[in-house]
């Protein structure tokens, strides 16, 4: 522990971000990154404290406190070690995680928590600058061969540990770019698309294979998902020329919300909002949708729909307001009661600080339109008891829209890959594989694994590094009767 004290005399500092008037200008990252001297000292407010919960509130375990210390001693370069022991790509979850590891904290509980997020991202930051992460390929290579389905963060992950342990790691992707929902999804301005491209340079300079727009096992991929794919791979084709196939494509399937005026020009799901947005930033073609002058409505009050309130306001929308159909939660959770675990309380985003009205406890009922375009939606106020929802008796009302996005979550993965191999689902419709004890990660089918959204359902990044990594582990033992791969 680098400062017996620290954790009395230094406050929280969080990182800053630029003026909203600036950042709405573009879809650049605007958060300020720590300086190394702040680093220092958020590091050294770290009690190290006899059980770190944070150790155990961060899905990947990172282990905190001890790079907390290096960072207040000025050792970057093992600091950096540390953190990537646990975590293949700290640079993601050090902008987009949203830090359970924090509500964990032991400071939380009376006082503001370690800044552990804003540690993680200064310290792989500085590693990138510095030179400090290089690939680090296998010295024995295994001659066996893996195929990952997928290149979210589960896949990656899965590739990149299974190429560190000397296997043949050859990556199938639908769609033209390496990410997942990280490259197609998550907006630039939470995290920018230059980030992943720099860790495919270093996963192929490590022996990965990326091969793009070539889709496994189905071509029934619904519409409003996005797929770029030019070719079909067989899953035969796959189980025929591969020693192991690990399947993490990801849960695609958005839900859908059929009220009447659900085919009104101007209806869609947050995804056919967003992922044109990022192919336009990435300088293909542009958006179809735009926002620009409109009254948005979001419907849904997650990650996604903060996303599409970010985004429309880049667009320029006349207003975006945002429905959530549970109630407002508290905005200071019960710490006693809920620590060390993931509060419900009030998250306000810093899109939403960019302009949003947000309402709760609101059902939509039906979309308005006029010529074939969505003009108005109608809404009724809900009151929950005991967990039921029922619609207060008068309270509809109407509210202007133009554009309407469906941001309420995503249903299972896109079936057809799942059937092509064979593989059984659990009672949501993903893959069915348990995470512990022998066997895990394995699916029904014998040399077929499952990780990430498309095993446990939509999730987080952070979730999916931890699977991906855990699954690679299981897929190492499999090939090679035991591993080395940490667990
Ligand atoms: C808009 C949005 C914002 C989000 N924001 C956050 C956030 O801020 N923080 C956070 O932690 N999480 C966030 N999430 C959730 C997070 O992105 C996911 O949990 C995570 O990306 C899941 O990783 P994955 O690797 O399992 O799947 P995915 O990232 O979905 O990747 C799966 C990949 O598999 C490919 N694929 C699917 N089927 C096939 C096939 N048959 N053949 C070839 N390729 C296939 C897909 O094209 C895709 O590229 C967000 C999600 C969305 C939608
Ligand atoms: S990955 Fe997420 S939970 Fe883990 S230390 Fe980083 S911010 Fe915290």
């Amino acid at each position: 522990m680098g400062k017996p004290t620290g954790f009395l005399e230094y406050q929280r500092l969080s990182e800053a971000y630029e003026p909203v008037e600036a950042r709405l200008r573009s879809y650049k990252e605007f958060v300020v990154r720590l300086t190394d001297a702040e680093a220092a000292v958020q590091g050294a407010r770290c009690m190290d404290c006899g059980i770190p919960f944070c150790n155990n509130g961060c899905p990947v375990n990172n282990i905190i406190p001890d790079w907390n210390d290096l960072v207040y001693r000025g050792n970057w370069q093992q600091a950096i070690e540390v953190l990537h022991s646990t975590n293949n790509f700290p640079e993601f979850t050090g902008r987009i995680c949203p830090a359970p590891c924090e509500a964990a904290c032991t400071l939380n509980i009376n006082a503001e928590a370690v800044g552990i997020k804003s540690i993680e991202h200064a310290i792989i930051d500085k590693a990138w600058e510095e030179g400090w992460v290089q690939p680090r390929p296998a010295a024995v290579k295994t001659g066996r061969k893996v195929a990952v389905v997928g290149s979210g963060p589960a896949g990656l992950a899965a590739a990149q540990q299974l190429a560190r342990a000397g296997h043949d790691v050859t990556v199938f992707e639908k769609n033209d770019r390496v990410g997942g929902l990280l490259r197609y999804g998550i907006p630039d301005f939470k995290m920018e698309k230059g980030l992943i491209d720099r860790r495919v340079a270093q996963m192929e300079a490590e022996g990965v294979t990326f091969r793009t727009r070539v889709v496994v096992g189905t071509q029934d991929i619904p519409a409003g998902i996005v797929n770029d794919a030019a070719r079909m791979v067989s899953a035969e084709q796959l189980q025929n020329e591969f020693d192991a196939v690990v399947l993490a494509g990801g849960a695609e399937v958005p839900r859908d919300l059929p009220v009447p005026g659900r085919d009104l020009d101007g209806v869609h799901f947050a995804l056919e909002f967003l992922i044109p947005q990022n192919k336009q930033n990435a300088g293909d073609a542009s958006n179809p949708i735009s926002a620009k002058g409109k009254h948005v409505v979001v419907i849904g009050g997650g990650d996604t729909g903060s996303d599409c309130v970010g985004t429309s306001n880049r667009h320029g929308a006349a207003s975006v307001t945002q429905f959530e159909l549970m109630p407002m939660p508290p905005e200071q959770e019960n710490k006693p009661l809920v620590w060390p675990y993931w509060p419900t309380k009030l998250r306000t985003s810093s899109s939403h600080e960019e302009g949003c009205e947000r309402d709760f406890a609101v059902g939509t009922k039906a979309f308005v339109g006029e010529n074939g375009r969505i003009k108005a939606l109608k809404a009724a106020r809900l009151e929950w008891k005991d967990g039921r929802m029922s619609e207060i008796p008068g309270s509809e009302f109407e509210i202007k829209a133009d554009l309407v996005l469906f941001a309420m979550g995503f249903t299972q993965p896109v079936g057809g890959v799942l059937d092509a191999f064979g593989v059984a689902k659990d009672a949501r419709g993903n893959a069915k594989a348990a995470t512990d004890g022998e066997g895990c990660y394995t699916t029904n089918v014998p040399k077929v694994f499952a990780a990430g959204d498309m095993r446990r359902g939509q999730s987080l990044v952070v979730w999916a590094i931890r699977e991906g990594r855990q699954c690679a582990r299981a897929v190492d033992a499999f090939l090679m009767g035991e591993s080395l791969l940490p667990r």
